[in-house]
């Protein structure tokens, strides 16, 4: 677990990712043990290992705001705030703007799919989720505290993309994601950690 002035960031693997601050946000829940309701899903784009309709079942109640692509939507019960790239939307009292996600050197996720990351603020903090994506020029005017960014490579970013992608973003902390399921293992997020520059804190959760 990550924490950082009042804001707590758990891996639950994959990328599937709890921060809890003023509200208990859930992004890309996935595979998920008993880890408490959510004020707040949101979720990346359609695929099984980040829209998983089980996994939101389990931690949405009544109060749940769910906000997700217009293709995951299609997937979920209930009332979904769908969202596409370059969005502001506010939430439940917290301020949560999408980022373009997509390929460059694959086709896994073309960027006319439309799918996202996510930028949460919660507690003067900016947390960003980036989804399934490969490095990008968007990544590079984001101003964030946290970037957690996938580095398993084959449907996203390697590590050395990632480290490069992160060292031109320079968030003060960044955590390496998408790796350990599926695709991807710990060295990966060892080797992005020796890759990205000293002035940035690498936090393996
Ligand atoms: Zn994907
Ligand atoms: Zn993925």
């Amino acid at each position: 677990m990550l924490e950082l002035d009042g804001i707590s960031i758990t891996w639950l693997g994959h990328d599937s990712m709890k921060i809890k601050g003023d509200k208990v946000i859930y992004i890309d829940p996935w595979k998920l043990g008993d880890t408490g309701p959510a004020d707040i899903v949101l979720v990346t784009h359609e695929h099984y290992d980040h829209c998983s309709p089980p996994d939101i079942e389990k931690i949405a109640t009544d109060e749940t705001m769910i906000v997700a692509t217009a293709d995951s939507a299609r997937k979920l019960k209930g009332d979904v705030m769908v969202v596409k790239p370059g969005d502001t939307v506010e939430v439940d009292g917290v301020s949560i703007e999408t980022v373009p996600a997509y390929n460059t050197n694959k086709s896994f996720h073309p960027k006319n799919s439309s799918w996202v990351g996510f930028v949460v603020t919660m507690g003067g903090k900016r947390i960003y989720h980036a989804g399934d994506t490969d490095s990008i020029s968007e990544m590079d005017s984001l101003d964030v505290d946290v970037a957690l960014v996938p580095v398993s490579g084959t449907y996203v970013m390697t590590a050395e993309e990632a480290a490069e992608a992160v060292n031109r973003m320079k968030p003060k902390i960044a955590v390496p994601m998408h790796y350990g399921d599926i695709v991807g293992s710990e060295a990966d997020a060892e080797r992005f950690k020796t890759l990205v520059s000293d002035d940035i804190e690498v936090r393996i959760l």
